[in-house]
């Protein structure tokens, strides 16, 4: 290959991009930026009826979040513009124009209706759905005729009815597929807007693409491309196809299997870096076993070749893991600002905001184990913020700890705790010890009692520390709390 690498992620805009299509990008830019050739973001928006309103911007924050940036296309511009194809339907029309004067294509005055009748019989007869080609020998009279009869044609290629086409994908290797099961396609409809076969075609061409990376649900395209190109008199790409991503049920993965869209993992608290290391490594791998690699070590690494044709599982387990491994490796102060609105979003109304930040990293060291996402932290690090907690009495007693015990201990540890200065770790610690030892209690009794007291919890992470960063006023208004709880209970 002497020509540079020219690759281009060509997304419809209907809505937020799926987790798939995302991948097929990262694929390109990984490639690109592996050879020193360019990524080209182009809008494929000709299929007015399945716009969406905000899918452009969905995108492109989808690619910018992954950190994808683009050497051409919508706001960076670029030599081969314009970058939607709504702006260039006038080549497509050109293109078409040039295949029915060729021969290679024609005009077809078929109505809906017809079409429809067609397909119904042929699925009646058990018959390959497909055009018929009616309209492919009309003579010139009644070509005529229908255009004097107002009707506005479309343009269909004139697939070889013998044949095959075949080409090299870099993927699947050898792909033969008979021209005789491939029925004239539609290139430009009857209002001037080209398909995505024709639109496709010609701007691979325009924009001198290099390397068509796409998923396997494209492969059936692939020949009707190859004839059009040849048609044309154009120089195909290299085809890479992918197998689309599938769940653990090998269906492919939908909104039946939960989150699909990229942006739904950003706001469910997958960080950007474990979410490109993830979806790279399904259907690519450098040794079959290396698992956390960072965007530089895949992008020095990447090979077509070691791209998979089977197996692209979602595994949602591995995911977890793998954003649990990248948020420990963020430092505190990055970890925390990253919370920070997840906390906001997701911490009960009562708690006042705006959150206080250096409350926040101190907590964060005593969480960061056990989250695997930052909407996690919310519900692991309520019990700091809220002002009253709930206590459960029955927390507060087990096998050797009864209610009594408990409220004794309580209040023992109240008065001596409200002696101290300072709560640090050592002076908690050494202070419950000696206690439980002047109470006759085990210091696990001790410590459980606080616990549940302090936090309303059974398991947390280490009480002193919890307890040193919640700080003297707030434990020692949640152990008076837990004291009246306890004594009415006993009360009652
Ligand atoms: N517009 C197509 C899509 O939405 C592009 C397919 C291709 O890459 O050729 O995925």
């Amino acid at each position: 290959m002497t020509e540079p690498v020219r690759v281009r992620f060509a997304p419809s805009p209907t809505g937020k991009p799926h987790v798939g299509n995302i991948r097929t990008a990262m694929y390109d830019w990984i490639f690109a930026r592996h050879t020193g050739g360019k990524f080209i973001l182009r809008i494929e928006d000709t299929d007015v009826a399945r716009k969406k309103e905000g899918a452009l911007e969905a995108i492109m924050e989808s690619l910018k979040w992954l950190g994808l940036d683009w050497d051409e296309g919508p706001e960076v511009g670029g030599d081969y513009g314009p970058y939607f194809q709504s702006q260039r339907l006038e080549l497509y029309q050109k293109a078409a124009k040039k295949l029915v004067e060729k021969g290679n294509a024609y005009y077809c005055y078929c109505s809906p209706e017809r079409l429809e009748a067609l397909r119904k019989e042929q699925e009646a007869r058990k018959l390959q759905t497909g055009y018929d080609r009616f309209c492919r020998n009309l003579s010139p009279q009644e070509r005529a005729a229908k255009e004097a009869a107002g009707i506005k044609p479309v343009v269909r290629f004139k697939v070889p009815e013998q044949g095959q086409t075949r080409f090299h994908d870099l993927i699947y290797g050898d792909v033969v597929f008979e021209n005789s099961i491939i029925d004239d396609f539609v290139m430009l409809k009857s209002d001037g807007y080209p398909t995505y076969h024709l639109a496709s075609v010609v701007d691979d061409h325009t924009m001198k693409i290099s390397h068509v990376i796409r998923d396997e649900g494209w492969l059936s395209s692939a020949p009707r491309h190859l004839l059009m190109y040849k048609a044309l008199g154009y120089e195909p790409p290299l085809y890479v196809h992918h197998p689309v991503i599938v769940g653990a049920d090998r269906a492919k993965l939908s909104k039946r299997h939960g989150a699909v869209a990229l942006l739904d993992f950003r706001d469910m608290g997958y960080l950007p870096e474990t979410m490109f290391n993830f979806l790279t490594l399904i259907g690519w791998s450098l040794d079959d076993k290396t698992e956390i690699m960072t965007r530089q070590q895949i992008v020095e690494n990447f090979s077509i070749e070691r791209m998979g044709k089977t197996g692209a599982f979602f595994n949602m387990e591995k995911l977890d893991w793998m954003n649990g491994v990248y948020i420990r490796g963020l430092t505190i102060d990055d970890l925390s600002e990253k919370l920070l609105p997840f906390l906001d979003k997701y911490l009960p109304p009562e708690v006042k905001r705006p959150l206080d930040v250096n409350y926040v990293r101190q907590i964060v060291p005593l969480i960061r184990e056990r989250i695997n996402t930052l909407k996690d932290a919310a519900a692991y690090a309520e019990f700091f913020f809220v002002d009253k907690l709930e206590h459960d009495a029955s927390k507060f007693t087990d096998k050797k700890t009864n209610a009594e015990t408990a409220l004794t201990a309580l209040k023992s540890a109240e008065e001596i705790l409200s002696s101290l200065d300072s709560f640090d770790c050592d002076q908690l610690e050494n202070t419950l010890r000696r206690l439980a030892e002047k109470l006759g209690v085990k210091a696990g009794q001790l410590f459980n009692v606080l616990r549940v007291a302090t936090t309303a919890r059974d398991a947390t992470p280490p009480l002193f520390e919890t307890m040193a960063v919640l700080g003297k006023e707030r434990c020692m208004k949640r152990i008076k709390a837990a004291i009246s709880r306890l004594g009415n209970n006993r009360d009652s």
